[in-house]
């Protein structure tokens, strides 16, 4: 082991598990800050993987330092994400089993930074091979294209990611990379039409507006002015003083190119459609009825999207029906022609947007080699919406509410699978297993998703249910159903006996993070997220052929009503999960120490919010419910042989037998430790480190 746990004093310990007192917070959170005084960013919880931003360049990524990593076993040297990396790899290949790494953090934490070094890991380390030059380099590549489209200034972060992410590496049998995928979920496409104050609409729109040459502008009739579009105003805050706009639109016409990318007049002319449809107004008649006030508007879209006008104006202001076999033509209000032309905008950015992902897996090299195994890395989600009692950021909406659902999903598996892995090792080693305490999150996981009583069907049913429903109806719904269970409380519920004043069209639920209120406002039009069918057949006669990929002839042929949006997040995040279980899994859990992207500075406030919705005190708690620390025999005697005459210079015996006389001679008291079949296992830190002290002090 080195010095670092013998200076534990100034640069804390290099394993969580090592703390005196783990159940206290402010020495899990005084720990996090000495090491990050001394530059050192990486710390474990057993083999979770924690790690600080330091907003600098370190010196701890080089190549030297790669070899420095490889093949050595993960206590032996400082923790790094290299360590993690290669033990990853080795246990992918010697264990043959499918690995993935589960990166997590918030907004500017430091995750596409580690999926970065991962890959760089790999690409270097692993057997040379000429696919992963390749590979490599478009999956980096793909990532200023999916920022451009998939990322928005927030409140909290100029950049943040709207979407979860996750990629797949493969490996050939000689264990080196040849074949990669990138999996997308969850665009938050209400972003489109909408946004809150101080935010902005996902980048692409601003870096096309600022940086494409005046014959583009021109082709697409748009001018460079932000101001003048609609689905960019509602935040009012069109510029971001940390982002130029100009340069990465350049970075992202290159990468495109780099990734061969062949549609980019296509792909622009869908990005421009979605701003006049954005400015696309409606006038109301005397009778009610509904018609489009913005000409130019409809004959740009018609220019640029190769559709017919009449049919488009027509589906923007009418709705087809059938009923008992027989269509019908119904028109809308004028409230019902904006949600239908809001509806198309979403549906044309977020399938375009699918699609984008689906060309760039396309882009990644082929496997030809036959692939005995995978490394999932990383699954990126943005946790940033799990802040529950920061000032002046409103109640959460639908999509918070989708994520915050994923975050209990993802907490959910890790404590299963590290408690299974714990399970695992006792029993491998012959150990009795003790049961752990730890707070089981199922309760919130079922008060959202349970068939019939959750959440999302109570939403669902809603949605369905012919008559007047509205947002609050379902709220009234909710409060029927769900009052009394010990994690869902409402105004109403609550009296107005509750700690932070609540509106009565919110909703709070106690997640294991802490306490999120929801307004649900918006729910239910999110939820339905219905695209009138004449608007699907419009599209399905473009001749865009990005369009006619995402917009297909089938779907407007099926007539059976396409699942709801929560319920499609639910099953797709179902099947991630089966995904997940079948591999053994690492985390890195990356932390994000000031707001204000500084070198050097920790906001312990800040930190302490992410300690806790990361769930690190709970993973503590379950990887020290036995013993603190493990140690294979043969490591452990290496180590402290000198601390015993019998087993310096070197143990002749069986391994087991020379632990054994070396804590007799150290006078381990038998509810110390324990002895498995290949390692020691030791129940407190105190013990560790008195025999640490005897061999400085040697
Ligand atoms: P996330 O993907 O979690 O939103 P990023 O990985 O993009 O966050 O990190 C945000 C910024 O923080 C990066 O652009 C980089 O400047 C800095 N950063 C993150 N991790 C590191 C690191 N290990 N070393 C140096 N700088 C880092």
């Amino acid at each position: 082991m080195e010095s670092a746990l013998t200076a534990r004093d100034r640069v804390g310990v290099q394993d969580f598990v090592l703390l005196e007192n783990y159940n206290s917070e402010a020495a899990f959170i005084e720990n996090l800050r000495r090491r990050f005084r001394e530059n050192l960013v990486y710390t474990y919880i057993g083999s979770v993987l924690v790690s600080v931003n330091p907003y600098k360049e370190l010196e701890i990524y080089s190549k030297q330092q790669m070899e420095r990593y490889r093949g050595v076993s993960f206590y032996e040297i400082s923790p790094h994400i290299y360590a993690l990396s290669d033990n990853t790899y080795r246990a992918m290949r010697t264990e043959r089993k499918d690995q993935c790494i589960l990166i997590s953090g918030e907004s500017g934490a430091g995750k596409t930074e580690a999926s970065k070094k991962i890959l760089l890991y790999y690409a270097v380390t692993c057997p040379a091979n000429d696919h992963m030059a390749a590979l490599g380099d478009r999956l980096l590549q793909s990532n200023p294209v999916l920022e451009a489209f998939g990322n928005a200034k927030t409140l909290r972060n100029d950049n943040s990611s709207r979407f979860g992410k996750y990629m797949d590496v493969q490996f050939d049998f000689r264990g080196a990379p040849v074949g990669g995928h990138i999996l997308n979920y969850l665009l938050e496409k209400s972003r489109v039409v909408h946004q809150n104050h101080g935010e902005r609409n996902f980048h692409i729109f601003y870096q096309l507006l600022e940086g494409g040459d005046d014959d583009l502008l021109h082709r697409l009739d748009l001018d460079r002015n932000p101001q003048n579009y609609k689905y960019l105003v509602k935040g009012n805050c069109p510029r971001v003083s940390s982002i130029s706009d100009k340069n990465n639109w350049k970075t992202v016409m290159k990468a495109l190119s780099v990734i061969g990318f062949s549609d980019e007049e296509k792909l622009l002319n869908i990005i421009a459609s979605v701003l006049h449809l954005g400015n696309t107004h409606f006038g109301e008649g005397e009778e009610g009825e509904t018609h489009i006030t913005t000409e130019t508007q409809i004959r740009n879209l018609e220019k640029l999207l190769g559709v017919d006008g009449s049919a488009l104006r027509e589906a923007l202001t009418h709705k087809k029906l059938t009923a008992k076999g027989e269509e019908m033509i119904s028109p809308l209000n004028f409230e019902q022609a904006m949600s239908a032309r809001d509806a198309l905008a979403k549906a044309m950015y977020g399938r375009t947007f699918t699609w984008l992902v689906e060309k760039i897996n396309q882009s990644l090299p082929e496997t030809i080699f036959f692939v005995i195994t995978s490394v999932v890395s990383p699954m990126l989600i943005t946790l940033e919406c799990i802040w529950p009692n920061f000032p002046n950021i409103p109640a959460y909406s639908f999509e918070q509410f989708c994520i915050n659902y994923c975050n209990e999903k993802l907490q959910q598996l890790f404590i299963e699978l590290t408690l299974r892995s714990e399970q695992e090792e006792y029993e491998t080693e012959g150990i009795a297993w003790e049961t752990v305490k730890y707070f089981d999150n199922k309760i919130i996981c079922d008060l959202i998703e349970e068939k019939h009583k959750g959440i999302i069907s109570i939403l669902d049913e809603e949605c369905l249910r012919p008559g007047e429903t509205c947002d609050i109806s379902f709220l009234e719904k909710l409060e029927g159903t769900l009052g009394g269970h010990p994690h869902f409380v409402t105004h109403k519920l609550a009296n107005g006996k509750t700690r932070r004043v609540m509106s009565r069209e919110e909703f709070r639920l106690l997640h294991y993070a802490g306490e999120v209120n929801y307004n649900v406002n918006g729910f239910m039009d999110k939820n339905n997220d219905l695209l009138n069918r004449n608007l699907k057949e419009v599209m399905c006669q473009s001749d865009n052929q990005i369009l006619n990929h995402c917009f297909r002839r089938e779907e407007v042929i099926d007539q059976k009503r396409p699942e709801m949006a929560a319920t499609q997040f639910k099953n797709s995040l179902m099947k991630l999960m089966e995904i997940l279980m079948s591999k053994e899994p690492s985390y890195v859990r990356c932390i994000k120490p000031n707001d204000a992207k500084q070198p050097g500075r920790f906001d312990e406030v800040l930190v302490r919010h992410q300690v806790k919705y990361l769930g690190l005190m709970e993973n503590l708690r379950v990887r020290r419910a036995g013993f603190a620390y493990r140690r294979r025999f043969e490591a452990f005697l290496q180590r402290y042989k000198p601390l015993c005459p019998d087993t310096w210079p070197n143990w002749h015996g069986k391994l087991a037998d020379g632990v054994s006389t070396l804590v007799n001679h150290l006078g381990y008291k038998a509810e110390e430790y324990k002895l498995g079949r290949s390692k020691i296992f030791i129940r407190f830190p105190k013990t560790l480190f008195t025999t640490e002290d005897a061999l400085e002090a040697k």
